[in-house]
């Protein structure tokens, strides 16, 4: 018996094992392409509009996506924490965001004596509040902090799949540093850190870092936009320069700003999938975060605050890596590496496919294994559907010719390797 279990950590799974069915249609309600794609090859589960279960093939790319953006921060000197959802009311009227008249996402709810919660939206007050406790003086000072975690948002509009929850993961980022200039370095280094989570996810080419509108403290906030026709934002890009202006900050005062020329612009339609913010003392000033500085004087700590969707890159990288059969994951979130597609149920051919997938995760390969009884042709339309890097056929025939049948689902080249050659390039 094999000795592979069946969780988000494992190396291997057998399909009979899955309890995941891909099916023909998604649900009726369903008009985002992401989505479509995702539940019919059984990675989520639509449990109402804008909010979304991840199943066991779902959850794995959704832990990688939150793994690579966990390293880049880990790699900025981020450090990590786990803030509550449950919030209290206090630093919130601090700030003057308690209100839902002021702010329209709240989810609130109330405790058996009648007070009032909400369900964090963001975590700017609780962090600069819990802060308190360990900021005193300039000494503690540049402090980064960050938290992966489920945030809750009443949006009016849920339209684009998992692009648009109601309840979705956030990776949220707080910079605490002495002075402007800390604050200034540290925000150029987490924008190239978010370029470096982009790139890992093949978004790389095709997501600019944009101008928008900055606040009370700064000019500008950067947004980080990839371009897709299922995006709602629309931005102006400059190839040229590598960057983009939103269409909220779009006017000649800022091209001049930005030295950029209206014809060098072209409009696209982008996903905004993250964001990056100089917050200033607004949040440290409201909830009363203060240091000593050298001289002993109290002062506020300059915040930043950084912003990634983990759920809305999953949809991003759904919409823009996949063709007219199904997802096309790139190996860096894939949920497996390899499918091995049996055909035939004849004893040694089954005994083969077994032995290599045996052989695929003892080396460390993450391998899919379609063991079911079903009729080839469905076998291979679902295995489009999930869209594994790289499917290996194991039938009679590639059994008589002694060699593997390999084909890159990305290209639809298909070639013919032995075992051995097939692990050494698995193995890259
Ligand atoms: P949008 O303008 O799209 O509503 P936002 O400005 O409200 O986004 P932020 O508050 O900056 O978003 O959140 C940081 C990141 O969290 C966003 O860049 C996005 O990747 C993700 N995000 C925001 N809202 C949602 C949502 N409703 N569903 C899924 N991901 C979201
Ligand atoms: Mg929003």
């Amino acid at each position: 018996m094999n000795t592979t279990h069946t969780t988000a950590t494992t190396l291997g799974m057998r399909q009979t094992q899955l309890f995941t069915k891909t099916r023909k249609q998604a649900p009726s309600d369903e008009i985002s392409k992401n989505a479509q794609y995702l539940i019919r090859a059984g990675y989520l589960h639509k449990e109402m509009a804008g909010v979304y279960s991840y199943l066991p093939l779902g959850l794995r790319v959704l832990d990688k996506i939150t793994t690579i953006i966990r390293e880049e921060m880990n790699s900025i000197g981020g450090q990590e924490i786990r803030l509550s959802t449950l919030q209290d009311q206090g630093p919130w009227s601090a700030s003057g965001r308690w209100s839902s008249a002021d702010v329209d996402v709240w989810f609130k709810t109330e405790l058996q004596n009648g007070t009032e919660l909400g369900l964090g939206w963001t975590h700017e007050e609780p962090v600069t509040n819990l802060m308190r406790d360990h900021i005193s003086s300039y000494r503690d000072l540049p402090q980064y902090v960050y938290q992966i975690q489920t945030k809750f948002r009443n949006e009016v509009r849920a339209k684009s799949g998992i692009m648009r929850t109601r309840e979705f993961l956030m990776k949220d980022l707080y910079s605490f540093s002495r002075d402007q200039e800390g604050l200034d370095a540290f925000y150029d280094e987490a924008a190239l850190a978010y370029m470096r989570v982009f790139t890992r996810l093949n978004l790389g080419d095709v997501t600019y870092k944009t101008f928008a509108s900055g606040g009370a403290f700064s000019k500008y906030s950067h947004e980080f936009q990839t371009l897709s026709d299922a995006g709602e934002d629309i931005i102006y890009v400059s190839k040229e320069k590598g960057i983009a202006i939103n269409k909220e900050v779009y006017t000649d005062e800022v091209l001049k700003d930005l030295g950029i020329t209206r014809d060098s612009l072209v409009e696209e339609k982008a996903i905004e999938v993250g964001n990056i913010f100089k917050l200033g003392t607004r949040f440290s000033e409201s909830i009363g975060l203060t240091f000593k500085d050298e001289d002993g004087k109290d002062q506020f700590p300059i915040m930043g605050c950084y912003g990634i969707g983990p759920n809305r890159l999953m949809g991003t990288v759904a919409e823009l890596h996949s063709d007219e059969k199904g997802l096309v994951w790139p190996k860096s979130i894939a949920p497996f590496k390899a499918h091995i597609v049996r055909i035939g149920e004849v004893e040694e051919v089954v005994a083969h496919a077994d032995a290599l997938y045996e052989t695929l995760t003892e080396q460390g390969i993450e391998t899919l294994y379609d063991d079911r009884d079903v009729r080839a042709g469905e076998k291979f339309a679902d295995s489009d559907l999930l869209g594994i890097p790289v499917r290996i056929v194991v039938s009679q025939n590639t059994l008589t010719e002694g060699q593997l049948e390999v084909v890159v689902r990305a290209t639809g080249e298909k070639k013919m390797q032995t075992e051995n050659e097939l692990i050494e390039e698995l193995s890259e």
